[in-house]
């Protein structure tokens, strides 16, 4: 059995997050929280996070909250 570790996307095991199509921003979970570490143009306040692998959207909020990557829905 894979296990995936708390700062990866839960589905798929990648590391590194997406905002919100047509921003450029790129995110990792360090430290119990989203990290930007590139980005680009961003001028908005409620940004989506996605897994840059497979898409799945990320639960910001719950993230934060269990220190752990959280997909939203689940
Ligand atoms: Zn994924």
């Amino acid at each position: 059995m894979k296990r995936i570790g708390k700062n990866k996307c839960p589905k798929c095991g990648f590391g590194s997050f997406d905002t919100e199509p047509n921003q450029y921003q790129i995110l990792e979970f360090i430290d119990g929280k989203f990290e930007k570490i590139k980005m680009e143009g961003i001028n908005k306040k409620d940004l989506r996070i996605f897994c840059r692998d497979c898409g799945s959207e990320i639960d910001e909020q719950e993230s934060i909250l269990q220190g752990k990557v959280i997909l939203k829905n689940e």
